[in-house]
This record gives C-alpha cells, structure tokens and sequence, in this order.
C-alpha cells in the first residue's frame, strides 16, 4: 500500500465532511448538541493542514499523524474517538498490518475507548460492518476497489439502521427513547469516511 492512496483517502474525507457538514449538524440537532458537522469539518482541515506542513513519508505515519491532529484539534467525543480510529490504524500498519486488518484495528480502537457496541447507536454501527464486510472481501479474494465498494454499502447501511435504535452511548443517550427515529450522526461521518476509501487510488 502507498502512501499516496492514504493521504488520497483523508483529503477525499475532508472535502466529503466539508461537504456534508449541515447535514451533520443537523443530525446532531436531533439527538446531541448541533456540533458533529462543525467538530468534524474543522478537525480534517487541521489534519490537511498537518499533512502539508509535515509530509508524511508512510501510510502508518500518515494515519498516525491524522489521528494524533484530530485528538489535539476536535472538541467533543467524536475527536478521541476518530483519532483512536485513525491513530491504531496507522499503529497497525506500521507493524506490518494489511489495509484491513488496520481498519479492523481501529474499530477494535473505537470500541475500547467508547465502550460501545454493535446497537448501541454510534459510530461503530457503520464501522463494525464495513471492517467485516472489508474482511470478508479480502477472504473472497476480491480487489481493492470492490472490496471498498462493499464496505461502503456496509457502512451505509448501519448508519441507516440506527435509526430505528435507541441510543446506549455518548450524548443521545442522555435522551433515552427519543432517541429513536433519528439517524446517529456518528454512524453517518463515518459511513462517509468509509465511502471516501472508493474515491482514493485502490491498492492495498
Ligand atoms: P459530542 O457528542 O461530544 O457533541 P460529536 O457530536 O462530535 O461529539 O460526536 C457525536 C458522535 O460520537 C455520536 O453520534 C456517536 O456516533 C459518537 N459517540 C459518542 N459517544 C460514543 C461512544 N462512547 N462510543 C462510540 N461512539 C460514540
Ligand atoms: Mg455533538
């Protein structure tokens, strides 16, 4: 794997985030306080920043970097949370990990520190699947790109099915049953992180 497809994959993240930062804000309107979009947007512009000004020189320390910039820069649980994401991802590369195992490595990340789980509405709900998905497309000998398709579909899918969930972790909780009927807007940044890996040159 090149370095150029991870910094590819981050500046494809930040300009989708960049994008998408109303609609995360409105989701966290919903259910949290009104700032993922904002908190999110202003993070992976530090990250670009910080990638530019110290260019990294292998896919681990670039995700390393990514995710040391978003614990220092993101206010909120979704800067720790990202940046222990990002930040064992690169870890696990530079031990000599493949791209999957990596991502499976950050979401075993997210899950440690947050304490959540599949169901429990947030961010994990769309990275559970896609590392599982990603895993198993890796097992069917598939390449690159339509395993990252299949992630992509994954992520999507969970973060649409929180809808329907009540929220056990992180801010939404505080709402208990009216938390249901909204989508988490964690599980939403992440499905776009996820769909970003498609856009980003396909190599392991
Ligand atoms: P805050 O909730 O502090 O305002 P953000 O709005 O940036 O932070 O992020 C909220 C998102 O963070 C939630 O939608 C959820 O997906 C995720 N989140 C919050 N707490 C946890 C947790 N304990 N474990 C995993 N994800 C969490
Ligand atoms: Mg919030």
């Amino acid at each position: 794997m090149e370095t150029a497809f991870v910094l590819a994959w981050i500046e494809e993240t930040a300009q989708r985030v960049a994008a998408a930062r109303d609609r995360l804000t409105e989701l966290d309107a919903a259910i949290g306080d009104a700032d993922h979009g904002a908190n999110l947007d202003r993070g992976f512009s530090e990250v670009r920043r910080a990638l530019a000004e110290s260019v990294p020189a292998t896919p681990g320390e670039a995700l390393t970097a990514t995710g040391a910039t978003l614990i220092r820069k993101v206010g909120g649980a979704s800067g720790p949370l990202y940046g222990s994401f990002f930040r064992s991802m690169g870890k696990a590369l530079q031990e000599g990990a493949g791209f999957p195992e990596a991502f499976a490595a950050g979401v075993v990340a997210v899950e440690r520190l947050g304490k959540a789980a599949a169901g429990d509405k947030t961010m994990i709900d769309a990275l559970a699947p896609a590392s599982k998905a990603l895993a198993a497309a890796v097992h069917e000998g598939l390449e690159p790109a339509e395993a990252f398709e299949r992630a992509a579909r994954a992520a999507a899918d969970g973060a649409k099915a929180t809808i329907p969930l009540r929220a056990r972790r992180g801010r939404a909780s505080y709402l208990g049953e009216r938390s249901i009927g909204h989508e988490d807007p964690g599980a939403a940044s992440s499905a776009l992180i996820v769909a970003a890996l498609g856009k980003a040159a396909p190599s392991w």
